[in-house]
């Protein structure tokens, strides 16, 4: 096997000690990169990019697994003694309850884990490549030795790479060395000794590039790679849990205990005080324990959360972090970017101001057909030399492509610098031929952080130019002069500034242009050279439309007691202009980056609430503003996509980033990744967030009261000391099993409740139970005692057999839990009406399969030997059914109390 060979050691040859040419001699490719063919020769021969997956637990040690539960213990212990006193039938029943449950557990969590794994394939990065001397982007799986991969900051490196070129690289090797202090990379090649560590000249796959731009050849891919060898890698097994499941796993524990305890106490008091024998105060005690254990609980919370990150993906939300599922619903401010998740970033230029007049431009989208307009009346473009000068610096000064497929333009590359090459074009300028003349000899790329992109270009007699383009302020304050009709002048700062605030106040994004000479022979560009002196040739305005979606999630959230706030790179007035056509609440004031940095914690702490507009912000300020909001005590949702949010991801409650748009590095520090880069996404897994939780709460509401009223039951029977319990240990057993897979599943499909928008979001700090939902388990199981107790001395009294009796408490039982299942589809809202009874189907459904299920178990001959039951006539279950709807009316006028309690609160 290729892969394998790879692996050996011996055969690998220091790549990081050769010349980059003997690198390039050896993988047989030249600096074009790879032709296509070659690549996928390589591929079948190399096998895919991608380590070896962690092997997962076999089926037989996840079967197994399911019976590594307290409860478990506690039934098989049940079992071994009842067959011990020869109760066969029971013992048998018993143990197929053990099974039949391990059996469902097993197939609910490979359901489960499958929809995760689905999920996260969704998340599989890219890579830059060159193939057929084009840069391409393709799967990462798809790399083979010999590539030329493109990186720059935020990527994850994709395979083992050899560096050609790199400008300013570094790289956080932490996946592989465990060190997180990025390190810089060069492409001088080193001594065969050089560890790992120090191999400059090498990038290793898996890890994150934090800065600069660079060129490497791939050398190994897959199982060969450095990170492949050592397989520390191993895809991270996400455990299929939250706090509050595990708050309800702990809590299971302890009612476990405290159920053996009464279990134990009980079988004393039977056999003490009561005169019970042994053997039958055994049984009554199994019955016991089992009757108030919800064993079905921690398998229908799984599930629940599981529907709950699969339905947030099918809205675009993929959960990287499943606690965040449950955060999601506490979130109370969201912090997102403007452009590309609450703008469309399809971006236009619109304006283009330079030092002689404004023009606009016609045309929409990437369709490089359009006029330009001064004063409303056409222009020749060409005739402009200024606006041609502008042009030529924004085309060149660009790391955008154009190429017309199949009829339609289609930009590679940012979008806005892609609507600075479409206006170029409109110009009638061959961006092309514009490229061959003035070859780039090397940049500065932008970064957020400093706002700006520089290049240095020469022409065929060797005299250098370097362009500037960026954030005007930015640009503005290292210009010396601006480009006239009658030549290079001294800048009128004053009038490029009103000129701005026009277009930013139209809610364009506006960048500036600017050019100054090199030194002759110049090949090298650094900081320091366009700090000053620079002329300007140009201001662009570019349009960029909110979304439609976006400004509706807004309004849902607003709803939905959410703040959202804009924190954007872009401009102060651009940013006001944008959020007041989104709709924030407060866009009168925008706070910069440079008003946030002369604010101590306590005044901005003061502002940040009611401030929603923050503008030339760097990734350092969204942290700081993340941190002062949690101080508020509010949980927040961060949206980034640059390598350098990661901080104020990993800090944010959940971090959310860009999954179109957004690095690698952005990726692994979130929480959730949106696929679509909307804003709306957000809102749609805030509102799944919130239904999730609900969900696994009325789980619980659901399911304890259940238990509680078994448990009472069989209290009873042995407090009064009946000699016929009204329910046998295997009767609970099928009551609890058989109402966990049709009912209490139902209720993890439950739809998002009416109204669920229009509530404030949920305290964080606040108990999973109330005071009114335990009230609602409490008298709940009380009702649920005293009508299976009751009809079963009523047919007692009327002189029916016990066989008859325990049947007609089992289905009474039931039938309690069918009316109460409707109850629980809403916490407070009344469910007596059309939606209430019949909006969700798979409610109506596990009706209709638990009544077969209570048909055959009463009337069948096979399971009325194995239970013990008899058949009913009409009239019992007229009775039953009239007893058992009282919990469905009772538990409606409780919520209709609680309503108006609340309703008095909130006018009180
Ligand atoms: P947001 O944070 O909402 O996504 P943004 O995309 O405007 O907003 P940045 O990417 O940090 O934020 O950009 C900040 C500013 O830098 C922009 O307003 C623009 O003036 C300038 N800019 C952006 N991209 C480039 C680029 N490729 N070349 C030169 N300047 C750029």
């Amino acid at each position: 096997m290729p892969q394998a060979e790879t692996s050996q050691a011996e055969e690998v040859p220091d790549w990081h000690a050769l010349e980059t040419g003997a690198v390039l001699q050896q993988l047989s490719v030249s600096e074009d990169g790879l032709q296509q063919a070659e690549a996928e020769r390589r591929l079948s021969e190399h096998g895919p990019n991608k380590l070896p997956e962690a092997k997962p637990r076999t089926p037989l040690i996840r079967f197994l697994a399911q019976f590594h539960n307290v409860l478990i213990y506690v039934l098989i212990v049940a079992g071994v003694v009842t067959a011990l006193l020869q109760h066969w039938l029971d013992a048998g029943v018993i143990f197929a309850v053990v099974l039949v449950n391990a059996i469902i557990g097993f197939v609910q969590e490979g359901k489960a884990e499958d929809a995760l794994k689905a999920i996260r394939g969704m998340l599989s990065p890219n890579a830059r490549v060159w193939r057929d001397g084009r840069l391409l982007t393709v799967d990462a799986t798809a790399v083979v030795p010999g590539d030329l991969v493109a990186l720059q900051s935020g990527d994850k490196v994709p395979a083992d790479l050899r560096l050609l070129r790199a400008k300013g690289v570094e790289i956080e090797e932490a996946a592989l060395t465990g060190e997180s202090v990025p390190v810089e990379k060069g492409t001088a090649s080193l001594g065969v000794d050089t560890v790992l560590a120090d191999r400059r000249c090498m990038a290793y796959s898996g890890t994150l590039v934090t800065h600069g731009q660079g060129t490497g050849i791939v050398v190994a891919t897959g199982a060969g790679t450095e990170i492949g060898r050592i397989s520390a890698m191993v895809a991270e097994v996400q455990q299929l849990t939250t706090p509050l499941l595990r708050q309800m796993a702990q809590f299971g524990r302890w009612l476990t205990l405290a159920i053996l305890v009464l279990a134990a106490a009980s079988f004393a008091f039977g056999y003490l005080v009561r005169d019970y024998s042994a053997a039958e105060m055994f049984l009554a005690s199994v019955g016991l324990a089992v009757a108030a254990i919800p064993e079905g609980l921690p398998a229908i919370m799984t599930i629940t959360l599981a529907i709950g990150v699969q339905r947030m993906a099918g809205r675009n939300a993929i959960i990287r972090r499943l606690p965040a599922v449950e955060t999601l619903g506490t979130v109370g401010v969201i912090c997102s970017d403007k452009t590309g998740t609450l703008t469309r970033n399809e971006m236009t230029v619109g304006t283009i101001a330079t030092q002689a007049r404004e023009l606009r431009l016609t045309g929409a989208g990437y369709d490089p057909h359009g006029v330009f307009l001064a004063e409303d009346e056409p222009i020749d473009a060409q005739a402009d030399p200024l606006l041609t000068a502008a042009l030529r610096g924004v085309t060149l000064c660009n790391d955008a492509s154009m190429e017309l497929h199949e009829g339609e333009w289609r930009v590679h590359g940012g979008p806005m610098e892609g609507a600075l090459l479409v206006a170029a074009v409109k110009a009638g300028l061959d961006t092309e031929l514009l490229a061959k003349e003035r070859p780039r000899t090397d940049l500065i790329p932008f970064e957020s952080s400093h706002k700006f992109m520089a290049t240095l270009h020469h022409n065929h007699t060797s005299e250098s130019f370097i362009f500037v383009k960026g954030a005007p302020e930015v640009v503005l304050e290292r210009c010396a002069s601006e480009r006239t009709p009658e030549g290079d002048q001294p800048l009128d700062l004053v009038a490029w500034q009103q000129r701005m605030e026009t277009m930013a106040a139209a809610g364009q994004r506006v960048l500036a242009v600017a050019v100054k000479p090199g030194q002759p022979h110049q090949s090298d560009l650094d900081f320091k050279d366009v700090e000053q002196g620079l002329t300007l040739l140009g201001l662009f305005g570019l349009m960029d439309p909110p979304r439609e979606e976006a400004i509706a999630a807004v309004r849902v959230c607003q709803q939905a007691g959410i703040r959202v706030k804009m924190i954007t790179g872009d401009h102060a007035t651009t940013a006001k202009a944008i959020a007041s056509q989104i709709g924030l609440l407060s866009t009168e004031t925008a706070l910069t980056g440079r008003e946030l940095d002369t604010m101590d914690d306590a005044e901005l702490q003061r502002r940040v609430i009611e401030v929603d507009v923050y503008a030339r912000v760097t990734p350092e300020h969204k942290l700081r503003l993340v941190k002062l909001l949690q101080q508020t005590g509010t949980v927040v949702a961060m949206t980034g996509d640059g390598v350098n949010d990661a901080p104020a991801l990993k800090r944010a409650d959940v971090g959310v980033a860009m999954g179109i748009n957004g690095t690698e590095a952005a990726k692994e520090a979130s929480e959730m990744v949106l696929a679509d880069d909307n804003f709306a996404s957000i809102a749609n897994a805030v509102e799944e967030g919130r239904t999730v939780y609900d969900n696994l709460r009325k789980a619980i509401l659901f399911i304890l009261p259940t238990n509680g009223g078994e448990a009472l039951v069989v209290l009873g029977a042995i407090l009064f000391g009946f000699q016929h319990f009204p329910l046998t240990p295997v009767q609970i057993l099928w009551v609890n099993m058989i109402t966990a897979v049709t009912l209490a599943l139902a209720l993890a499909f439950e739809p998002p409740e009416p109204g669920m928008m229009s509530r404030p979001p949920r305290d964080s700090r606040q108990p999973v139970l109330s005071l009114t939902f335990l009230g609602r388990i409490g008298y709940v199981s009380l009702i649920l005692m005293i009508g299976t107790f009751g009809l079963f001395l009523l047919d007692r009294w009327q002189g029916a057999s016990i066989e008859h009796a325990r049947t007609v408490a089992v289905n009474t039982l039931v039938m309690f839990e069918i009316f109460y299942l409707f109850n629980s589809r809403y916490m407070e809202a009344p469910v007596l009406n059309l939606r209430g009874l019949f909006g969700n189907g798979y409610v109506l459904l596990a009706v209709g399969l638990l009544l077969l299920f209570q048909l055959a178990f009463t009337y069948w001959g096979p399971l009325q030997t194995l239970f013990g039951t008899a058949a009913l006539s009409a009239g019992h279950w007229l009775l039953i059914v009239l007893v058992a709807s009282s919990v469905l009316f009772i538990v409606e006028s409780e919520k209709g109390r609680v309503r108006r309690r609340r309703a008095q609160d909130a006018t009180g």
